[in-house]
């Protein structure tokens, strides 16, 4: 196996066909256009332990064409961990963008920093470690930051989800972006209960609760794009 397949192999996060085809969209579309300094912290973050949570490549790859679609400059990002997500939003958005980045656990953010940091984006970052939800909260207490995010992208625990939606459609301007990952969490949402694994029962349920009241919100529009682990994408429009 070759390097590129090792890395691959690791990720697993497909929910294509098969693994092949999986592969084939890796390799054919999404390695070759992956900046070198996302490629680099991808690997650091393989070895870490929990490097599954990463956010999936092909999914950051529509992630950073979303954000250049609307030409995102103020952002939200819940769930940092090492950073990926994170340092992909970081080099999209433009010199004088902002990226407001949560997460409870700081030592993760720590591994990829050095990273970003050589990618000259630290500026780009402000790292809040904390619970999101508080400072979510904290952000609407200042009437300037309604409406005042063009994007956010959402990755954190899956059982505040909807919590953080509410707090987003104040946040994120109409026509603005929220997308939000696993949402098709290993593809066990379309398994019996009693077929589903049991690490995976709680997740599937919460994500099963999420898609439903997601799919009848009426202020946004949605697109459930099958990528790494399923990532909904919510465009609001009022
Ligand atoms: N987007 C990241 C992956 C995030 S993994 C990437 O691309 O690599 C999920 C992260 O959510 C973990 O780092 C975890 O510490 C964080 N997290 C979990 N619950 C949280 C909460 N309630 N508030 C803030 N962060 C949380
Ligand atoms: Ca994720």
């Amino acid at each position: 196996m070759d390097n590129e397949k090792k890395r691959s192999a690791s990720f697993s996060k497909g929910l294509l066909q098969s693994g092949e085809l999986y592969q084939y969209v890796l390799e054919t579309n999404v390695y070759p256009r992956e900046p070198e300094l996302l490629k680099e912290l991808r690997d650091m973050t393989a070895t870490y332990p929990r490097a599954i949570m990463a956010t999936a490549p092909d999914a950051g790859q529509l992630i950073a064409m979303l954000l250049k679609l609307i030409n995102a400059k103020r952002t939200i990002e819940v769930g940092v961990f090492t950073g990926y997500s994170l340092l992909l939003t970081a080099l999209t958005v433009p010199e004088d963008g902002k990226i407001v980045a949560i997460d409870m656990n700081r030592e993760a953010y720590e591994i990829g920093l050095p990273v970003i940091r050589k990618a000259g984006v630290e500026n780009k970052i402000e790292f809040i470690e904390s619970e999101a939800l508080p400072v979510l909260d904290q952000l609407l207490e200042d009437p300037g930051n309604e409406n005042g995010f063009d994007f956010a992208f959402i990755d954190a625990d899956k059982i505040n989800y909807w919590k953080y939606h509410e707090r987003l459609m104040k946040l994120v301007k109409v026509g603005g972006i929220v997308v939000y990952d696993n949402t098709l969490w290993a593809g066990s949402v379309a398994m019996p209960e009693e077929c589903t694994p049991e690490i995976l029962r709680e997740g599937r349920q919460r994500t099963l609760e999420f898609n439903k009241l997601l799919a009848a919100d009426p202020r946004v529009e949605i697109s459930l794009a099958p990528l790494g682990d399923g990532i909904t994408i919510c465009r609001r429009m009022h």
